[in-house]
């Protein structure tokens, strides 16, 4: 049996995993949910239809907290975890000079140190079984930047080398990291983002140029969610690619293709090609 440990579950990406490996047929997954808030575990339940109480378990775990990390770590009765799952994550959009430090160290604090410090507490662990999975869910935006995501895409751009880093040392290990990069996805990120608002007060303070540009951006935002966004059940067939695969890659692409955006992006080391592209595709008047 494989010990599955998933942060964030209790909506999106998190949740929709649970529920699949909980359910798989033939019964070699043990997960192991985790979410900050328990008093949000109903959702899952009701997702399971409190059928799998022998390959799923819920704990409490909040990826900003070493001590729920490692209260956490011990409740696994296996005392091993085969897979790791850094999934956990929040988004924060709008103007730059609006954003708060507050606002802008927690986004830092869940998306990059709480991945970092949920790795370190199952480490050593890993390192002794002499095997492990490290699958970490990464975004386009760790690849290329966005505007008005300015510091998510720094969260997520400072994820991809911590996980590369580890991906060459852990290779001597037998531990395996992989990043599934999600473009736009159907999950409750929009609804959890913290994002400025057009009839924001804090909106006041900001130039009208920028104003129209983030008017602009919203707009292109909404139409790129409703026009390509995936189901979290796409997501989760890609993390299920790579954890039945023997020889894991580093990095799984949600939508099996390279996104032109991104391969722009490492094709033209100077970076400016994709920097004029997207300000084309998401400013330009004639979309
Ligand atoms: P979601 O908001 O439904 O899920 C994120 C989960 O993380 C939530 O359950 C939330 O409660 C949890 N979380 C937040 N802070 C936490 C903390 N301190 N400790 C533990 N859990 C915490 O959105 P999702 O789309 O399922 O997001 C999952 C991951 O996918 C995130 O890392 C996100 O950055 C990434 N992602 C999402 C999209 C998208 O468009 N939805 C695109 C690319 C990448």
């Amino acid at each position: 049996m494989k010990v599955v440990l998933i942060t964030g579950c209790s909506s999106g990406i998190g949740l929709s995993l649970a529920v699949r490996l909980a359910s798989d047929s033939s019964k070699i997954f043990k997960v192991y949910a985790t979410m900050r808030n328990l008093a949000k575990k109903e959702r899952l339940l009701e997702s399971v239809k409190g059928l799998h109480r022998d390959t799923l378990e819920i704990l409490q775990m909040d990826v900003t907290d070493r001590q729920s990390i490692m209260n956490a770590r011990e409740k696994v009765v296996e005392k091993r975890v085969d897979i790791l799952v850094c999934n956990a994550g929040v988004g924060l959009m709008g103007p730059l000079e609006i954003q708060s430090l507050d606002s802008m160290k927690h986004i830092l604090e869940v998306n990059l140190l709480g991945t970092i410090q949920t790795i370190q507490v199952f480490l050593s662990d890993m390192k002794a079984q002499g095997q492990g999975r490290i699958l970490v869910t990464g975004s386009t935006g760790g690849l290329h930047g966005l505007p008005f995501n300015e510091v998510y895409c720094a969260s997520k751009f400072a994820i991809e080398g911590a996980c590369e880093s580890l991906a060459v040392l852990l290779q001597h290990f037998n531990i395996q990291v992989s990043l599934i990069e999600c473009g736009p996805v159907n999950s409750d990120f929009l609804v959890n983002l913290q994002k400025a608002e057009l009839g924001d007060e804090s909106l006041q303070q900001v130039d009208g140029q920028t104003l129209s540009l983030y008017e602009k951006y919203l707009q292109h935002c909404s139409m790129v969610f409703q026009n390509a966004a995936q189901d979290t059940e796409d997501i989760v067939k890609v993390f299920l690619e790579a954890i039945h695969s023997t020889k894991p890659a580093f990095r799984y692409f949600t939508n099996s293709v390279m996104p032109p955006l991104t391969n722009l992006k490492v094709s033209e080391p100077d970076g400016m090609n994709y920097i004029t592209a997207l300000s084309q595709i998401i400013f330009s008047d004639d979309q």
